[in-house]
């Protein structure tokens, strides 16, 4: 069996309403470079679907379209303020920087993934002078690397924190599905109505063969970002192959329920993991991601036996993820074999 489920979500395959999207979009000749019927569609469809008159572009993946994103609100000598496992910071290889000519990311820490509001502060107000990169981004993830949510309530709070301190909001949302699935209120609450300015949202890892939109909130900021895009090689020109699943997930409310699967899945691995005793659960499981902590051996033995989990994200905590792609099956597979391999384990160290 395929042990490499949990490894990540971008390692499910392309599910099927996004399969069947791309089939729809695949007849004939359509116009190239995003002057297709299935981009309009796409764009109204998100505009629908956030309930505003928001400007949408699509790119190939989660970093450019961040970086692009980013890039588009400020100038080479601004600086952006994220949380210090911010995948912007930590697995972009330096794109925001090179997308933006070298504007300076500032990293604060804070607990679960998420911003210290007290931190950001002081980090716009510890210098005011002229050599000091002048912050005007606040950059936050949601659903965040770490498998956390900012409730409505801490969203508003960063909302307003923005715009105390005149900051551009970006929302990473390579898994914002996710945090729409858990929190249940409408799109538009999480984003624009909470202050977001630009949303990167992630079609990839909720099952889409590839692509993520960036949403425009604010149309302002968007202007000449199909030039950003196309100087940065991320104008698709067949572009329908990018829009058509957004049509169909969106239509089908695919998006939602994938990401409704993924975060049910995460739940239940979390109490498979959690029967055992030396296993301990590192962040609140909100989303699709569940962190643990467990014996150096159990993750040795674990991966001795074929299972393939990260240990990188955070401080060397054992990261599990679901997709659109877990079955119950598999997490009741992985619990058995957990057992199994635990239990030999302590069998082994009680005999030494
Ligand atoms: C996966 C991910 C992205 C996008 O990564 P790409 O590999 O560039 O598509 C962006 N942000 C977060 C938080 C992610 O987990």
């Amino acid at each position: 069996m395929d042990r490499n489920m949990f490894a990540s979500d971008n390692y499910s395959g392309i599910c099927p309403e996004a399969w069947q999207a791309m089939t729809e979009a695949n007849s004939g000749y359509v116009n190239s470079y995003g002057d297709d019927r299935w981009t309009a569609k796409a764009c109204d469809a998100l505009r629908d679907f956030f309930a505003t008159d928001c400007q949408v572009f699509f790119a190939f993946n989660g970093t450019a379209a961040n970086s692009l994103a980013l890039a588009s609100l400020c100038r080479s000598y601004h600086s952006i303020i994220c949380h210090d496992m911010a995948h912007v910071e930590t697995d972009e290889c330096g794109a925001v920087e090179f997308f933006s000519n070298g504007t300076k990311v500032l990293l604060v820490p804070g607990e679960g993934g998420k911003i210290d509001p007290a931190a950001v502060t002081h980090t716009v107000e510890r210098r005011t002078d002229i050599h000091y990169p002048k912050p005007k981004v606040l950059s936050i993830t949601q659903a965040t690397e770490l498998g956390t949510l900012y409730s409505i309530d801490e969203l508003q709070a960063v909302g307003e924190l923005a715009k105390r301190h005149q900051l551009k909001l970006h929302m990473d949302g390579a898994r914002f599905a996710n945090a729409l699935a858990t929190l249940d209120v409408p799109a538009a609450e999480l984003t624009w109505r909470a202050g977001v300015d630009v949303l990167t949202f992630g079609g990839t890892k909720n099952g889409m063969a590839v692509g993520e939109a960036v949403v425009f909130f604010d149309r302002q900021l968007a202007e000449e970002f199909d030039y950003r895009c196309k100087q940065a090689g991320q104008l698709a020109s067949k572009m329908r192959y990018l829009a058509a699943p957004w049509v169909g997930m969106l239509e089908r409310g695919t998006l939602l329920d994938n990401a409704l699967h993924a975060n049910r899945c995460a739940k239940l691995l979390a109490e498979q993991l959690l029967q055992i005793p030396e296993i301990k659960l590192v962040h609140p499981v909100q989303a699709n991601a569940v962190f643990v902590q467990m014996p150096e051996k159990l993750i040795e033995a674990l991966q001795t036996a074929g299972w393939h989990f990260y240990t990188f994200i955070g401080s060397g905590h054992a990261r599990f993820m679901c997709s659109w792609q877990t079955s119950e099956d598999d997490i009741r597979t992985f619990g058995t074999e957990l057992e199994r391999i635990a239990a030999a384990l302590s069998s082994a160290s009680g005999e030494e």
